[in-house]
């Protein structure tokens, strides 16, 4: 029994040197300190010694588990530190390497423009009003002076929901809906997104942004509107930025005109940029149409006004020497991230 009780303190002994694993030391003690173990069955034979030999093996056999015991825990020890000195290898910071760089978002060329619009008529003293993008055919049209029967309405121009609904093709319905309130005067921009059916081209989209604007008041005249857009081109371009009134037509302005400003690239003389007249076309503008008035519920003897409307994206393409209108709308990375 002696010998047996030695072979297995030695076996156990030499298992837990080998073990390098905490599971491997629970099955260790698992098999000769268990239930079922190889010392408790060992401790079942104490029936065959001789009586006065039991205390004495009985005490051998608690020696050997004590052992075992202490040099298992000694094992869990040793395990248990190098597991934590290896962690703490594994998860050393080197604070003197250099710091890994955010991707931090940005605004989008038309998201910039459109800042520095509203910006500038902010400044002025205007309200930004924003209108629903699927519009009544009446605030979309007839409203802004634009009849059944007008040219403006084709079916190739305008995306009709059914014969009352379109997705509106101006930004001016708002202009319509915030002169039916009748809180005069007004000074206010409108941005937003129309829509036309073209064919997506370098410089046409189906979607695309305007930001129309209207001011009414008494005694407004053609020199207000004049003067306002001037100082928007100057803030807009540069101190030194001319401004040229050309005759136009629209429906819902009485005079209308079309406003160039003087090449920002080559400052008149003429360039590639501006195709060598040195002016560059920029937004149309008039003064509210007297029927318009009328028909917004607004007294034309006693209130006159001007509108104006610029295409966002040509502004940001101006402002960017971007030469394709489709780049804005691709969300390429390499070309967001340059602005
Ligand atoms: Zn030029």
């Amino acid at each position: 029994m002696r010998e047996q009780l030695e072979k297995i303190k030695e076996e156990a002994l030499k298992q837990i040197a080998a073990s390098d694993a905490l599971e491997k030391l629970n099955d260790i003690r698992v098999s000769y300190l268990g239930k079922k173990g190889e010392l408790t069955n060992l401790l079942k034979g104490m029936k065959n010694v001789a009586p006065e030999e039991r205390p004495k093996v009985g005490q051998m056999v608690n020696d050997a588990r004590a052992v075992i015991e202490g040099k298992l825990e000694e094992a869990k020890t040793a395990l248990a530190k190098k597991a934590r000195e290896e962690q703490l290898k594994r998860e050393v910071i080197d604070v003197t390497l250099p710091a890994k760089k955010n991707n931090v978002g940005h605004s989008h060329p038309n998201t910039i423009a459109l800042e520095a619009v509203e910006r500038i008529f902010v400044g002025m003293g205007y309200e930004v009003i924003e209108g629903p993008e699927i519009e009544y055919d009446e605030y979309n049209f007839t409203k802004l002076n634009i009849p059944p029967n007008h040219p403006a309405k084709d079916e190739q121009d305008t995306f009709y929901i059914n014969k009352d609904i379109v997705l509106r093709t101006q930004t001016s319905p708002v202009q319509a809906r915030t002169m039916e309130k009748g809180k005069l005067p007004i000074r206010m921009i409108s941005p937003g997104r129309v829509f036309r059916s073209d064919e997506v081209d370098a410089t046409h989209s189906p979607s695309f942004h305007q930001v129309e604007g209207l001011v009414i008041d008494k005694n407004i005249t053609l020199a207000d509107l004049k003067g306002t857009l001037a100082e928007f081109a100057k803030e807009m371009f540069g101190e030194d930025t001319k401004v040229k009134f050309r005759p136009h037509h629209f429906p819902f302005t009485e005079p209308s005109a079309e406003m160039d400003v003087s090449c920002f690239k080559c400052g008149g003389k003429g360039c590639r940029f501006c195709k060598g007249s040195g002016w560059i076309e920029i937004l149309g503008c008039g003064m509210v149409h007297p029927h318009v008035l009328e028909m917004c519920g607004i007294d034309p003897d006693a209130y006159t006004g001007f509108a104006f409307g610029v295409g966002l994206e040509r502004i940001a393409l101006l402002k960017y020497e971007i030469d394709d209108m489709r780049l804005l709308y691709e969300n390429d990375i390499r070309f967001l991230k340059q602005f």
